[in-house]
């Protein structure tokens, strides 16, 4: 049986939909579709005191850029061709099929990309700049002719490091909108806005439950909410390591979870004393320091095979494995957002270098979904072709004697039409 060494809050996915933000939400789409850009502009000054252009022109833009240390840009650079390069090779491995399943019967799908998106980039608490590139640059190499990029201001700043991912990362259009305003804006489209036909990116309770009330009317990647991670280790797990990594998580808000599940109650205890240690001191305290209170879990299991098991019955976003065969995971666990092997590749990095997306599914919908990918972006759309008139004529057959089975004569009728013309049946019509 699994020891709790430290106990903490579950969120479920049912705790996001608060009455309050629900309502508030709802109030705010219901306004952006009677108002348009009016009350977009209100929100904009509401919740983010923000009264200057929602979207940036062209020489605005550079301007921006202008205004960044070149290692700025050449890191964004760098990033963006690692996220690029992995996603070009899963775009590869997306093929088109044709099959001829019966005598001049050709069955196909075809990936075709949706043709506008909009990327949420977001930025309330943090310029999250690398969201950019996971968002953008993925629907880019997906194919998506026309990217909607909105990002809110930080502390009544625009976001310049974001704004310069915007660009490179192939934004059409960079807006500095953030919160329901900006997804609903996306979502139902305003004057100034044509609208898009599928939302991504991660955000606050806010940003998930507009996309939540809004999908339907167009398209949504994920829930992609508070950011959380689950690290499995055993006796070999070096406890400092792991106390730093669960932190590196914690500080994304004080609602993340950083839980750690070990098989050696001797690496509990260590990185339980290296996280009270290294928190006082980090200038992210205030997000971390009550993540790590209310959310933060240490569980100690009998063996590693137990502590799998436990990490996997969380589906937790980011799953990290410091054992001394960490590739085991990939046959132990199927629940989990992004796998992290072996203490050399930490979350952090999947977060902002490494070219994996880091847009992923939290509050345990890693049990029907994976995170965002260029396959998101893309829908698979088929299409039949019978170039064979005794092939028509047979299916016609079929078609004529299953459709009446459900009782739609119509359907019945377009079946029995090509076995009379194909194959000279009779039918009394
Ligand atoms: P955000 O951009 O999601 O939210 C900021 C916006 O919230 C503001 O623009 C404002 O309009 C709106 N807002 C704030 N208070 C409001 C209120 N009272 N009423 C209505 N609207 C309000 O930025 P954030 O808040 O920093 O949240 C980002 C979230 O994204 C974090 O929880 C982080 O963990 C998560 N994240 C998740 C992933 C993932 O893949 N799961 C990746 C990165 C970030």
């Amino acid at each position: 049986m699994p020891t709790h060494l430290k106990t903490g809050r579950s969120k479920s996915f049912a705790d996001t939909s608060q009455d309050d933000v629900r309502e508030r939400v709802q109030g705010i789409i219901a306004d952006i579709r009677t108002r348009g850009d009016e009350a977009v502009s209100a929100y904009a000054e509401t919740f983010d005191r923000w009264t200057g252009d929602l979207r940036l022109s062209a020489e605005r833009v550079q301007e921006i850029i202008a205004t960044l240390p070149q290692q700025v840009i050449d890191d964004i650079v760098f990033v963006q061709s690692q996220v690029r390069h992995f996603a070009e090779v899963q775009r590869a491995s997306m093929t088109d099929v044709e099959v001829e399943t019966l005598p001049g019967v050709f069955l196909g799908h075809r990936h075709v990309p949706v043709q506008a998106a909009g990327a949420y980039i977001p930025g309330g608490k943090y310029p999250l700049t690398a969201s950019a590139h996971m968002t953008i640059v993925t629907a880019k190499v997906a194919g998506v002719p026309r990217v909607v990029a909105c990002t809110p201001p930080i502390r009544g700043e625009i976001p310049a490091a974001t704004v310069a991912a915007m660009h490179l990362a192939g934004a059409d259009e960079i807006w500095i909108l953030g919160g329901v305003q900006a997804v609903a804006a996306m979502a139902v489209g305003t004057a100034s806005m044509a609208r898009v036909d599928l939302i991504a990116g991660p955000g606050n309770a806010y940003v998930a439950e507009a996309k939540r009330q809004l999908f339907g009317e167009v398209g949504i990647d994920l829930f992609a909410g508070p950011t959380e991670i689950l690290v499995v280790a055993d006796e070999e797990a070096d406890p400092f390591l792991v106390a730093v990594d669960l932190l590196s998580q914690a500080e994304h808000g004080p609602e993340s979870p950083a839980v750690l599940v070990t098989s050696s109650e001797r690496v509990a205890r260590e990185a339980m004393a290296h996280v009270e240690r290294i928190l006082p001191g980090m200038p992210t305290a205030d997000y971390a320091g009550p993540a790590w209170r209310d959310y933060g879990q240490v569980i100690v299991t009998e063996d590693l095979d137990e502590a799998y098991a436990v990490a996997d019955s969380f589906a937790s976003e980011h799953v990290q494995i410091f054992t001394a065969e960490p590739r085991v995971a990939l046959e132990k666990m199927v629940h989990y957002g992004a796998l992290f092997l072996g203490e050399n590749t930490c979350v952090s990095y999947g977060d902002k270098v490494i070219g994996t997306n880091h847009v992923l599914p939290t509050l345990g919908a890693a049990r029907y979904t994976g995170g965002l990918w260029v396959g998101k972006y893309l829908r698979t759309a088929t299409y039949q072709e019978i170039r064979d008139t005794t092939s028509s004529g047979e299916l016609g057959r079929v078609c004529g004697r299953a459709s009446r089975v459900e009782l739609f004569e119509g359907h019945a009728r377009s079946g029995d039409a090509r076995a009379a013309r194909h194959l000279g049946d009779r039918f009394d019509w």
